[in-house]
């Protein structure tokens, strides 16, 4: 059997008697046009391995296939078994692993080979796993990664902007972020509640070590924990007016309006003073 001789994903999904839970932060993307769309901006191809969470149904890990990538697919709901072999069957470049995708060892799935990430995240799990993604041991090529629109929009905007946070700090001292894509949540099968967004991450080549990660993390917590105080008193108990003189940032700024160089500062000032 080939890729083009499958099912359609909604037989698929018939025969197989499945349906979407939504413990399991189920919402399908059955349209194929869609998830060719997301395999296009992944930019992967020929020769590409590529590590996608949570196939589901399998229509995004169609897509990846079609491009020619060899894909390894981390599943943890394993009612999907079955119709995932099918398409593991339709093509030999397709790995399943069935296991929570927060515990996996994408260094060992990946060998000494490079791997990019490509998903149509879970809601529940998404950000703790970027955060694995990006301050782990392991690091991607590239993420290429469906999210609700309000976390796109953490990941993406910058200082002053509404959406600026932590979580845009972390991802722009790691990575160069771009919102590629967006999908309104009739794309989905159930609809969720809101819309969505794919961001594209690629690690930047000077990353932070992970001391200064752990640092950065640190300085953010208690910078945005605050957010609408100024510096010299959200920051109070990491050193205060001193610290943030050390890093040449004016101590009556708000942490919404310091930009990602900042915060390294801040981070690098830390670790020279503790
Ligand atoms: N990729 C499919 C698609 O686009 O139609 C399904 C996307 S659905 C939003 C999220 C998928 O992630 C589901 O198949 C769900 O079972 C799976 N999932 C949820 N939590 C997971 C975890 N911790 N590890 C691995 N997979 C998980």
């Amino acid at each position: 059997m080939s890729l083009d001789s499958l099912p359609t994903l909604r037989e698929a999904l018939e025969a197989h008697g499945l349906w979407a839970r939504k413990s399991f932060g189920q919402h399908f993307l059955l349209d194929l046009n869609i998830t060719r769309k997301i395999a296009r901006l992944a930019q992967v191809g020929d020769g590409d391995h590529v590590i996608e969470v949570g196939p589901g149904p399998g229509g995004l890990t169609r897509a990846l296939l079609e491009t020619g990538a060899r894909v390894t697919a981390i599943e943890k709901d394993e009612r999907f078994a079955p119709l995932l072999q099918e398409v593991a069957d339709a093509s030999d470049r397709l790995t399943l692993v069935f296991g929570d995708a927060l515990k996996a060892d994408e260094a060992a799935i990946a060998g000494d080979q490079p791997a990019h990430l490509v998903s149509n995240l879970p809601y529940n799990v998404g950000t703790p796993l970027l955060i694995k993604w990006l301050t782990g041991p392991w690091t991607p090529r590239s993420l290429t990664l469906m999210f609700q629109r309000e976390v796109a929009d953490r990941i993406t905007e910058g200082p002053g902007e509404d959406a600026y946070g932590r979580l845009g700090v972390i991802v722009q001292a790691t990575c160069r972020a771009q919102r590629v894509m967006d999908a309104p949540a009739r794309a989905f099968t159930p609809p969720p509640k809101v819309d969505s967004a794919v961001v594209r991450l690629e690690p930047l080549a000077n990353r932070p070590s992970p001391e200064r990660l752990d640092a950065l993390q640190r300085i953010t917590a208690a910078a945005f924990g605050q957010r609408r105080k100024m510096l010299r008193s959200s920051l109070k108990v990491l050193g205060g007016e001193d610290l943030i003189a050390a890093a040449g940032l004016d101590p009556q700024a708000r942490a919404e309006v310091v930009p990602v160089a900042g915060f390294l500062a801040l981070a690098d000032a830390w670790l020279t003073r503790r």
